[in-house]
């Protein structure tokens, strides 16, 4: 039998105390009636975000986020409603019914995931099967505690060592496929195995959870000139090779301690950073740095580090992470290793001390472009300095002009500093910009990019905003209210939303409160609205039967005022002489108002 959704969300919200679940994300400290803490969603240098356990909400004053235990879970995590609410019974131990968890197909292939890895990471501690595989390890100087750590594992080089795991432990062969581990064979029927003869890195998301494997062929594998040396999890609805952050999970607590992530670029440069107990490492796919990478570090830190091999460095990386730098709220800094070596070779030879002493004197990446450029042109005069001036500025010019503060600021942050480095006066470089910037203006330009729809409609009347709050504080006044204000009548977008799910709930027969509603918002943004009207209506001190009656006054003021404006407007356009004197004597009459009421 199905729970009842509104009932459920109910039960998992009771069972979900939010200072505990925020909690076990973000450090609070008890304040007054309150808890504080730094703010995950944005740049916070003191505590802005308040948890309240009273009304079981939190809002950060700088920012402006607000909401309650299930939109925390979705902006944090990134998830839908539905996998808020799926993660927080889990947590709480109650059951779900099997259309209420978050996509049971991703919870299938999760698992297979799962059964996988445990095979792989047995397979290399403990067959005799694996033994090349373990030596390889040993050579790279891999311990078995970092080895245990990060899960690493072994698949064999026979083509169905993991079919046949799979044939004996009844996991279905189609999802194994889907996760990108077996494929089905071109000549007879059956499966084969897709990772063969390869040291298996487990790729887990932030939380932890693997969804996806990274695999090293051994170097003595027979196939190995016919094979790549790396080989990914092919992209998936679980994994997406430009959005994963290999160790994060691993990292991000020594993140917090420190104040920043370093970014390398493979595995094993990771797993040895941790090994040499510099744990705030973590790498990207094999990909470069993108905003979506940005926006997940910047859930844990301000700083990122990217670690470059002095080579490396030369090759575009540095251009790169300069547009990155101006385009994100980061405050990003390139680290650079001796030429010709990369994290893991450094560590290995000479130890933690040079590559800590690389992150501890990373420089700004606007600085790093800076430095290199002076260098390159240092012998060039006046004309050497006018191509480092372009060369950067056309870097910044790139970068479409966000509307918000943060992205002035950073750019007045960057002209500052260009102009402090080349000597030149400010109001130089801003009148350099902007001629790069319309010369750049090509007429297929793409707009700045926005990460979210637009919420930039006209504010909502006071007495719409009202109603809402009213409703969603006292959802008993639902039946009433359903019969004084039909939806139509709203004007905001957002509003006439919310109001039109709690009628529709009324109408099938379900109470009509927030709860309910919630499967219905799957937008987060509008959830957390509808948060903060219910919490202003709650805490209103009026009575709310006055406050009803009151409103219902405000919407019929409204319409007659409507219903008088369109009689002018007839009045204006009449061309019949006599309707004309109807229309007139109405207006005076004020009948306007039981004429809409017919109407409506
Ligand atoms: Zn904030």
């Amino acid at each position: 039998m199905t729970k009842d959704r509104a009932v459920l969300t109910r039960q998992v919200k009771e069972a979900s105390d939010i200072v505990a679940v925020i909690g076990g994300f973000v450090p609070l400290k008890p304040a007054g009636m309150r808890y504080v803490g730094l703010c995950p969603f944005h740049n916070d240098h003191r505590p802005s975000f308040n948890v309240d356990p009273k009304w079981q909400n939190y809002r950060c004053w700088a920012c402006g986020k607000t909401g309650d235990v299930f939109t925390f879970l979705q902006e944090y995590e990134k998830v839908s409603f539905i996998e808020a609410r799926a993660m927080l019974a889990q947590r709480a131990g109650i059951a779900l019914d099997g259309d209420q968890g978050p996509n049971q197909e991703r919870m299938q292939q999760l698992e297979a995931i799962r059964w996988a890895a445990e095979l792989y990471q047995n397979c290399l501690l403990e067959l005799p099967i694996a033994e090349r595989a373990r030596r390889y390890l040993g050579e790279r100087k891999l311990t078995g505690e970092t080895i245990r750590k990060f899960g690493l594992g072994f698949a064999p080089g026979t083509w169905d060592w993991l079919v046949q795991q799979a044939g004996r432990s009844n996991q279905p062969f189609d999802v194994l496929e889907k996760v990108g581990l077996i494929s089905p064979r071109s000549v007879d029927a059956g499966w084969y195995d897709r990772f063969r003869d390869r040291v298996m890195f487990p790729i887990k998301d932030s939380s932890g959870r693997v969804i996806g494997f990274g695999g090293r062929i051994l170097p003595d594998a027979p196939n190995i000139d016919r094979e790549p040396k790396y080989y990914n999890t092919p992209e998936s609805p679980l994994f997406s090779k430009s959005d994963v952050i290999y160790g994060l999970d691993q990292a991000r607590a020594a993140a917090a301690g420190v104040g920043y992530l370093a970014v390398v670029e493979g595995y094993t440069d990771v797993l040895m950073a941790h090994q040499f107990g510099v744990p705030q490492v973590v790498a990207t796919m094999g990909t470069a740095m993108n905003a979506r990478h940005i926006q997940q570090l910047r859930r844990y830190v301000q700083r990122v580090i990217l670690v470059f091999d002095a080579d490396a460095g030369g090759k575009g990386g540095v251009d790169r992470a300069l547009e990155v730098f101006v385009r994100e709220n980061v405050d990003l800094a390139i680290a650079s290793l001796p030429a010709g070596l990369d994290p893991c070779d450094l560590l290995v030879q000479q130890g933690a001390e040079p590559f800590k002493r690389a992150l501890e004197s990373a420089v700004n990446a606007l600085d790093f472009k800076l430095n290199q450029m002076l260098e390159l042109e240092r012998v060039n005069g006046i004309q050497g300095q006018m191509r480092v001036l372009n060369a950067v500025l056309a870097i910044v010019a790139a970068v479409p002009e966000g509307a918000n503060a943060e992205a002035q600021q950073k750019r007045e942050l960057v002209v500052n500093r260009i102009a402090h480095q080349l000597g030149l006066s400010e109001r130089r470089v801003w009148e350099r910009l902007g001629e790069l910037r319309s010369s750049r203006r090509e007429p297929d330009s793409r707009p700045a990019e926005t990460s979210q729809p637009s919420t930039s409609s006209a504010p909502a009347l006071p007495h719409e905003r009202e109603w809402i709050e009213l409703l969603l504080a006292e959802p008993s006044l639902v039946s009433k209210a359903r019969v004084e204000v039909p939806v139509d009548e709203m004007q905001h977008p957002g509003l006439r939303k919310i109001l039109d799910g709690l009628y529709s709930l009324y109408d099938a027969g379900e109470t009509p409160d927030l709860d309910a509603l919630r499967t219905r918002l799957d937008h987060p943004a509008l959830a957390s609205k509808a948060l903060e009207l219910q919490h202003t209506g709650r805490t209103s001190p009026a009575d709310r039967n006055d406050w009803f009656a009151q409103l219902c006054a405000a919407f019929r003021s409204r319409r007659e005022q409507n219903s008088r404006e369109k009689l002018r407007g007839d009045l204006t356009t009449a061309t019949d002489h006599d309707a004309a004197i109807e229309l007139l004597r109405r207006l005076r009459d004020g009948q306007a108002d039981s004429d809409s009421k017919r109407a409506g």
